[in-house]
Parts: structure tokens; C-alpha cells; sequence
């Protein structure tokens, strides 16, 4: 109810907000979520299973086409002014700044072949940014899902994901999986979303029924993000092709878990830490779906904290500030928690009976007092919707 309300009021304002840019009213009020991932890490590039679901956290994008080819960008949470561009004009390299993740779109739509032109869009969103919790994706995902609309294009979810990911890649020139985007556009409420990145399309809905299962998943945002962050994602990437190479294999999403411990004994050093994270990884997810399909959330727990030791320990992905958000969460009784997103930082999520959110809450914030790290932002998340649209079309215009 208070959400259903929260969402109306924000819509309301970020319409009215437009009407103060670009006069008139915008066409329709769209919502893209962020998303936290329960398990699956570091295995979409390697063609391989996550289970991500959406936050009720959402980037809200007020919306109206225009016929005259321009485009106009303002966010609440950009530097205050109106970027204007021309669509045509569009080419990756020519838009820095938060405004390469919203033109990329319109971008790839273009260059996909579909009919689009300009728009003036306003946006204002409550995903906290470079918290690992996909802002750039509900950025993107908006844009994906108005567009789809505004030039009546009639893609489907898996079509507007990998249009946005393209957008990221190519435009942005920030390489990511599918993951993210694919989360942001076919969450639904009340369910993980489980995805297989070779084929998007066949992504199912796992119900995740937390509060019926007397649970709570705290999402702790460490506010703390190490700048090693993509240099250290391209080795990571360029290190399992090159295992998944070695082995013969078109990527590692195809080395089976029974096979692991031989296949191991093939490669290099440096590999044997990145092939064992991606398959047990992958083996957590199918893990994590049966348990959540046999109705026992619960038992995400210990696959959580499993998931965490192995990006610690062999993918080497978490820093001192996620390990130790992890540590205090469980020691304040948490039934599993794991860092969340790429790594380097960003953030943590906890699995915690209900009730105890406070308790893991303090320990949290005493664990960092003492670590002397900044407090970090604790928030409750249930699942949340996927994209979609808010508000009808205003009459007036
Ligand atoms: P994450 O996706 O984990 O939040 P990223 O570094 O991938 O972190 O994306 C964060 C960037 O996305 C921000 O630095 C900003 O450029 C852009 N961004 C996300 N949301 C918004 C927004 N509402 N307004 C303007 N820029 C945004
Ligand atoms: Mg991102």
C-alpha cells in the first residue's frame, strides 16, 4: 500500500518536474528497478546462471517523443543541467558523463534497426549510484521500456535487456554481462529471477516469498568502491576465456561440476582459482532454486555465505569493508550474507530472520565505527517489480 502510494507521489513529481524543463506534459511516467543478485556471480560472461531480483528502489523516467530528431536529457542526480544532442549524431566516444548511459539506448535501438527518434526525458531515481546495485541498468532499462513504448516497438524483455547492455558496452564503454539489465527488465514481484545468460529467454520466475517465510534481506551499501574496479574486471573476464580456451570449451558455464577437479589439474595456476569460483558457482545457483522451489528460503543462507568465501578466497573480488559486513552480519546471527555485484566494494546482502534486522543493523554499524570506515547505509528489500509503466498519458499537452 505505502509503496503503491510512495510510487503515485514520486511519479506525480517527476512530472511535474518536467512540466518546469521542457513545458507540457511528458507522455508517460516509466520505472526501472535496481537489483540485488542472491547468488550467481561473476558467471554471466561465462555464459553462465544467476538469480538476481529487483529492488523496490526504482529510476523514474518522465517521457515525451519529439518529431524533430533531438534529444533532451536532465536527472535529478546529474549535474543540473539539460543535455540536448541530436539522435542522428549519435556515436559512441561523443557523450561522456551519465548522459552516455540514457543517449546509449536511443543509440542501439538505432543502430539495431529500429525506428527511433528524439524524446525529452526527465529522470529522478532511488537506486543509490556505484553502490553495485545497477543504477546505470535502471537507467538504461527505463529508457529501453519508454522508447518501446513512445515508437511503438513491441520488443520483448529479453530484446530491451540486451539493447541496454549494448548501450553500456558500446556507448558507455563499461563492460558488463547481461545480468544486470535482464534483472532490471523481467523481475516480477515476489521472485528471483533465474537466468540463464546463454539464452535470456528462457529466464524463469522462482517465487522468493520472504516475509511468508518469516525472513528479511537486508542490502548493506558499504559506500566504499575501489578504483581497481574495471581493469580488474577485463583480467577476470579475459582469464576464464582463456581457461574456458584451454579446456576446449566454448565457455566455462560448460565445464560440469563433475569434472572439475580433473579439469583443474590441466591448467595453470593462475586459472585454477577462477575455473573452481565459476563452476561451484553455478552449482550455488542450481542449489539455490531448488531449495527456494521446495519453499525453503532459509536455506539460502549457508549458499550465500559459501558464494562470499569463494569470491573472497578464489575470484578475489571483495575488499576489507564487504568481508567485513559479511562478518558482522553473521555474527549478529544472520542466517548467510555475501557481498553483491561486481566487488571492490559496492554491496552486501543479509539473510536474516524477522526481527533481527536491528540487531544486524547495530552490529553493522559498530563493526565499521570500529573499523573507523564511514557508517554504512543499511536498507530492507523484498522483491520488486520489473520495468514498467507508471502513468497513463496526461491529456494535456
Ligand atoms: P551501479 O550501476 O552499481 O550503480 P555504475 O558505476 O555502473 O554503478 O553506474 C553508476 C553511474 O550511472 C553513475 O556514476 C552515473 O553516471 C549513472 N547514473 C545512474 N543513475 C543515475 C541517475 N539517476 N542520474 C544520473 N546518472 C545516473
Ligand atoms: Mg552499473
Amino acid at each position: 500500500m505505502t509503496a503503491r502510494w510512495d510510487e503515485d507521489s514520486r511519479a506525480d513529481r517527476v512530472a511535474d518536474t518536467f512540466r518546469r524543463l521542457y513545458g507540457g506534459s511528458p507522455d508517460g511516467v516509466w520505472a526501472a528497478p535496481g537489483r540485488v543478485n542472491l547468488i550467481g556471480e561473476h558467471t554471466d560472461y561465462n555464459d553462465g546462471f544467476s538469480l538476481p531480483m529487483a529492488l523496490p528502489q526504482t529510476t523514474l523516467l518522465a517521457a515525451r517523443a519529439r518529431t524533430d530528431g533531438r534529444l533532451r536529457l536532465h536527472s535529478a542526480q546529474g549535474d543540473g543541467r539539460i543535455t540536448e544532442l541530436a539522435v542522428a549524431a549519435l556515436t559512441p566516444g561523443v557523450v561522456t558523463g551519465w548522459a552516455g548511459y540514457p543517449a546509449g539506448v536511443v543509440w542501439a535501438l538505432a543502430e539495431a534497426g529500429h525506428p527511433v527518434g528524439g524524446a525529452d526525458l526527465h529522470f529522478d531515481s532511488t537506486v543509490p549510484t556505484g553502490a553495485g546495485l545497477s543504477s546505470s541498468a535502471a537507467l538504461e532499462c527505463a529508457v529501453a521500456v519508454a522508447y518501446d513504448e513512445l515508437y511503438g516497438l513491441h520488443l520483448r524483455g529479453p530484446e530491451l535487456a540486451r539493447i541496454a547492455q549494448r548501450a553500456e558496452n558500446a556507448f558507455a564503454g563499461v563492460p558488463c554481462g547481461i545480468m544486470d539489465q535482464m534483472a532490471s527488465v523481467c523481475c516480477t514481484a515476489e521472485a528471483a529471477l533465474h537466468l540463464d545468460a546463454r539464452t535470456p529467454e528462457h529466464h524463469r520466475q522462482v517465487p522468493f516469498d520472504l516475509a511468508g517465510q518469516g525472513l528479511r534481506l537486508l542490502v548493506i551499501d558499504t559506500r566504499v568502491t575501489h578504483d581497481l574496479g574495471d581493469g580488474a574486471y577485463a583480467a577476470l573476464r579475459a582469464g576464464c576465456e582463456r581457461a574456458a580456451a584451454l579446456l576446449g570449451l566454448p565457455a566455462l558455464r560448460d565445464l560440469p561440476a563433475g569434472e572439475l577437479t580433473r579439469a583443474l589439474e590441466a591448467l595453470p595456476a593462475e586459472l585454477v582459482p577462477l575455473v573452481r569460483h565459476v563452476v561451484t558457482e553455478n552449482a550455488r545457483v542450481a542449489e539455490a532454486v531448488s531449495r527456494l522451489r521446495a519453499g525453503d528460503a532459509a536455506a539460502l543462507g549457508p549458499i550465500l555465505t559459501a558464494g562470499h568465501a569463494s569470491l573472497r578466497d578464489d575470484y578475489r573480488v571483495s575488499c576489507p569493508e564487504t568481508d567485513l559486513a559479511v562478518a558482522a552480519a553473521l555474527e549478529a546471527g544472520a542466517l548467510g550474507a555475501r557481498m553483491t555485484g561486481g566487488g571492490f566494494g559496492g554491496s552486501v546482502i543479509a539473510l536474516v530472520e524477522a526481527g533481527r534486522e536491528r540487531a544486524v543493523g547495530d552490529c553493522m554499524t559498530a563493526a565499521f565505527a570500529t573499523a573507523g570506515h564511514r557508517p554504512p547505509r543499511v536498507i530492507e528489500a523484498a522483491p520488486g517489480a520489473g520495468a514498467r509503466r507508471l502513468t497513463p498519458t496526461p491529456a494535456t499537452r
